[in-house]
């Protein structure tokens, strides 16, 4: 598959069928099973992060860049406390989505939401977040879109990703095998090491690390900040 088409596809999905999926589990209505162990993860590492960027008691005086916000599951509330978001997403519907739950006049200058490619961002932030984005693209096309988290950041990066070990390379492959319909895209898993190589590549060195996991959704979070130089 070629670089335009995993975007594409993934444009398209969260346009679509994605875009339904994926609003129901981030949000608070009834879910099967599944969707709620999903939801459940996912709220676990939306709440990692905050945790880390409130201890550090300095919100007020950021910017951040939130790359690929789904539906403001993460922008929202660091608006909420204090922080300057810039946020964006490649589907429409989800940008829109994330309005309608930020419609509120305190959230107004605070927060903007924009649809946009991760890759098209431009500017400079203090801390660029990327959170369980790019579990939907294979490793060469990560490597350009982690260095280009990197180049929009003055300071820090915060990325999620489905690590590849040797128990989720398998859980992955028992998951293809059942019969049925596509329930989401490609998913790519990305070796940590190799993440943390791109990191390092672009000046930056790692600070602090979590790990979600339950018994659907798992996902490794690092934080890594700009090496003196
Ligand atoms: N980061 C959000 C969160 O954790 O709540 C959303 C995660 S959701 C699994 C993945 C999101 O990435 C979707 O909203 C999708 O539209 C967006 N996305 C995928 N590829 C993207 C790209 N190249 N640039 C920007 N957004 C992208």
């Amino acid at each position: 598959m070629t670089t335009v088409d995993d975007k594409s596809v993934v444009k398209e999905y969260f346009n679509a069928t994605g875009f339904d999926r994926w609003r129901r589990i981030y949000g608070d209505g009834e879910v099967n099973k599944v969707q709620l162990d999903i939801r459940i993860g996912h709220q676990q590492t939306i709440d990692t992060v905050l945790d880390w960027l409130k201890a550090d008691d300095n919100l007020t005086h950021l910017t951040i860049c939130d790359a690929g916000c789904g539906v403001g599951s993460l922008s929202i509330p660091l608006a909420e406390a204090g922080a300057k978001v810039e946020a964006s997403d490649i589907s429409e519907k989800m940008v829109g989505e994330a309005k309608e739950r930020a419609a509120s006049e305190t959230l107004k200058g605070s927060l903007n939401l924009s649809v946009q490619d991760l890759e098209s961002l431009r500017g400079q932030y203090h801390t660029v977040i990327c959170l369980d984005v790019l579990i939907h693209y294979p490793q060469n096309q990560a490597d350009a879109m982690i260095s280009h988290l990197c180049s929009l950041s003055e300071s820090r990066v915060i990325l999620s990703f489905a690590p590849k070990t040797c128990f989720y390379s398998l859980l992955k492959k028992i998951g293809s095998l059942f019969p049925g319909p596509s329930k989401t895209t490609r998913a790519y898993l990305h070796k940590e090491a190799d993440v943390i190589a791109i990191l390092e590549k672009n000046g930056f060195q790692i600070q602090r690390q979590a790990m979600t996991k339950t018994r659907f959704y798992f996902s490794r979070i690092l934080e890594a900040t700009r090496s003196a130089s």
